[in-house]
Order: structure tokens, then C-alpha cells, then sequence
């Protein structure tokens, strides 16, 4: 039996393994067809009904209401830093505000510079100590266009649990790293989308849930392949659709149902982001550098307080089968990605892993 191996990746990350034995399976001939489901065309029968599978499943999974399209895109989630500004700020109105939290917050303003007068504000600070922490929502303008916020800062490990209030202004949010981790209540947002290469499937994919009342405000100029009232209209085939890979979020999406749902999912990272986060807080050998009420259950970056051991805890972590533990470049150290796939085994694997290491290294 090959040793067992736990894949930390931020992404693209690990999926379930009971998908990608079924998906293994059905490979070369799917559904008694001869043919593998790489190689149908996305409007025969057969894909459509893997679609169709897969946009129900999503809807049932996140309560999504009828009033909302499910799309399925193309460029992950950089893609939709440039779609919902196109989308959005087509009219007089170009006015947009983006709450900054982190790295990706702040990769999705710089790139909706290109298309409006946006407005930051503070959303996150740093205590004396270095302790980062949430502030109060700020005022964000009345007449915005939309207001646009990161639940899940996947580099600076924060995430939001509370949905900012912005009256009447539609809320946008990046999901990409926090969706299908927990419940969200849909209805609170304009517009939700996430790059698919953590809890959905294979990168490249991206999922954006629109409202439809947002549907008639883009640009003129806006590119076919990211304009959301074509995509919806054409249910997502507007191009060829990443077929293989909306195939497996439809694996996925079965699989989350089969658990429990995001109720039962949300217990689980609860209780494996709980395991992690207390060892490391009753250590005085790692830390993190984030506040407790707002630690990302995904994405937990922590610091050896010897940072001249990175490297080895680094080659003996991967020699002990607990793979990409090593922190984004920006903020160094360790960064564990905890998504729906990575069991509780996994969790208490690293921990173990991490008494060892300190015990002997302290
Ligand atoms: N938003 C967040 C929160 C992310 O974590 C990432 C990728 N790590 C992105 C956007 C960008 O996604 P992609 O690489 O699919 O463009």
C-alpha cells in the first residue's frame, strides 16, 4: 500500500478521493458510451445532463433562489476581478467600492481600476503586535454601482463571517476560497463567484451566481466569454465550456450531498480548523498572527518562531507525506489549506507532525 499522503495546497488543491476514484473509473468510457466524457460534445445529451446535474446540485447545496443564474465560466477567479466591473459599470453609473482585506481584495481593485472610479476602504489592521483584526464596516458610498469584499483572504488566512451591510447597494464577493466550506445565505448578495480550484474542481473553471436584475448593465465592449447576460442566455455554452472540468464540480457537488451538506461540512471544518488553531495558540513554538474571531477555517498561515527551521520542518513535513505546507511567498512561513477535502485524519496528521518537530527542535 502506498504511504498516506495529505496535499495542504491553497489551490489547486486537494479533491475528495472517493471523486477521483469515480472519476478514474468512469475515464474512458463514460456512462457505457465508449467515450470518455472529455471527449463529448457539451450539446449532446449526455453532457447536458451532467450540466444540468451539476447546476441543480449547486443550487440545492447553497439554497441558491430562483432568481439568480448559475454560470459556469471560463479564466478562474482573476477572471471575475475583470467581469464584474464589465458587467457592472456599463451605465453612468461607474462608480464601485472594494473593501480591502488582503491580497486578493486588493489583486481585485487594481484590476477594476481599469474600468471605473473605485474607492477603497480599510477592512483589516495590525495591532502593535502584529495581530492582523477586522475593523467596523466602513461607509461605503450610497450611489456605488456595487460594493465588491473577499470573505476568505486565502494568502492572509483571514476570513469574514459576517456579510457587510450596504443598504441598497448590490454586495459582490470573491468565494473562491471559502465557497462550500459553509452555508451562505444567497440572497443577501449580488453577485457570488469563485475560481473552482479549491472546494469546486480543476482550475480554470469559474462560477459566478448572478442576481437578474444585474444582468442588464454591461459594458458595450465587454469580451463574449465574460459577459454574463450572453453566458446566461446561452446557459453557459455560449464558447465551449471547460467540459472536464464542470464535469467534475458536478462529482463534487454530488459528493458534498452525500456527506450531509454544508451543515455537515461546516461541523467538519469547524472542528478541523479548532485542532489546528488550538495546538498552534498552546505552542510556544509556531504562531499566527491573526485575530480568533476572524481565522480563516480554510486557510491557516502560521510562523515557526525560529524562522531559520523553515526549511527543515519544510523537507521532513513532505518526507512525512504532509505536502505544500510552505507559506505564500508575500508573507512566508507555513500555510495549511484545510478545503473539503482534507479529512480530519489529515489535520490531526499535521498536528502530530508539528509536536514531533517541536519536541525536538524546541
Ligand atoms: N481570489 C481568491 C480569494 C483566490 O484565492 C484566488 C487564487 N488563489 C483568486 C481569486 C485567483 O484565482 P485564479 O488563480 O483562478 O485566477
Amino acid at each position: 500500500m502506498s504511504k498516506q499522503v495529505y496535499n495542504f495546497c491553497a489551490g489547486p488543491a486537494m479533491l475528495p478521493v472517493e471523486v477521483m476514484e469515480r472519476a478514474q473509473r468512469e475515464f474512458c468510457n463514460f456512462q457505457g458510451l465508449g467515450a470518455s466524457v472529455m471527449e463529448l460534445s457539451h450539446r449532446g445529451k449526455p453532457f447536458m445532463a451532467v450540466a444540468e446535474k451539476a447546476e441543480a446540485d449547486l443550487r440545492e447545496l447553497l439554497a441558491i433562489p430562483a432568481n439568480y443564474k448559475v454560470l459556469f465560466m471560463h479564466g478562474g477567479g482573476r477572471g471575475q476581478f475583470s467581469a464584474v466591473p464589465m458587467n457592472l459599470l456599463g451605465g453612468a453609473n461607474k462608480k464601485a467600492d472594494y473593501l480591502l482585506t488582503g491580497v486578493w481584495a486588493q489583486s481585485a481593485v487594481d484590476e477594476a481600476h481599469k474600468f471605473g472610479d473605485i474607492l477603497t476602504h480599510a477592512g483589516v489592521a495590525k495591532t502593535a503586535q502584529g495581530i492582523s483584526h477586522l475593523l467596523p464596516t466602513p461607509a461605503f458610498r450610497s450611489e456605488a454601482a456595487y460594493v465588491h469584499y473577499c470573505p476568505n483572504e486565502t494568502i492572509d488566512g483571514i476570513e469574514m463571517f459576517d456579510i457587510p451591510a450596504t443598504g441598497d447597494v448590490p454586495l459582490v464577493a470573491d468565494l473562491s476560497s471559502t465557497i462550500l466550506s459553509r452555508p451562505i445565505d444567497v440572497s443577501r448578495f449580488g453577485i457570488l463567484y469563485a475560481g473552482a480550484q479549491k472546494n469546486i474542481g480543476p482550475s480554470g473553471l469559474a462560477i459566478a451566481i448572478v442576481r437578474d436584475d444585474l444582468l442588464a448593465q454591461a459594458r458595450a465592449d465587454v469580451p463574449a466569454v465574460f459577459d454574463y447576460a450572453l453566458t446566461a442566455k446561452h446557459d453557459s455554452m455560449f464558447n465551449t465550456p471547460p467540459t472536464y472540468a464542470w464535469y467534475l464540480a458536478a462529482l463534487v457537488f454530488e459528493w458534498l450531498k452525500e456527506q450531509g451538506g454544508l451543515t455537515e461540512i461546516e461541523a467538519r471544518n469547524r472542528a478541523k480548523a479548532e485542532l489546528l488553531y488550538g495546538y498552534i495558540d498552546d505552542s510556544s513554538f509556531y504562531a499566527n498572527q491573526v485575530d480568533p474571531a476572524c481565522r480563516s477555517r480554510m486557510n491557516v498561515p502560521f510562523q515557526l518562531k525560529d524562522d531559520t527551521l523553515d526549511k527543515l520542518f519544510l523537507a521532513e513535513s513532505e518526507a512525512a507525506g504532509l505536502l505544500a505546507l510552505k507559506g505564500h511567498r508575500i508573507v512566508g512561513g507555513m500555510r495549511a489549506s484545510l478545503y473539503n477535502a482534507m479529512p480530519l485524519a489529515g489535520v490531526e496528521a499535521l498536528v502530530g507532525f508539528m509536536e514531533r518537530f517541536a519536541k525536538q527542535h524546541g
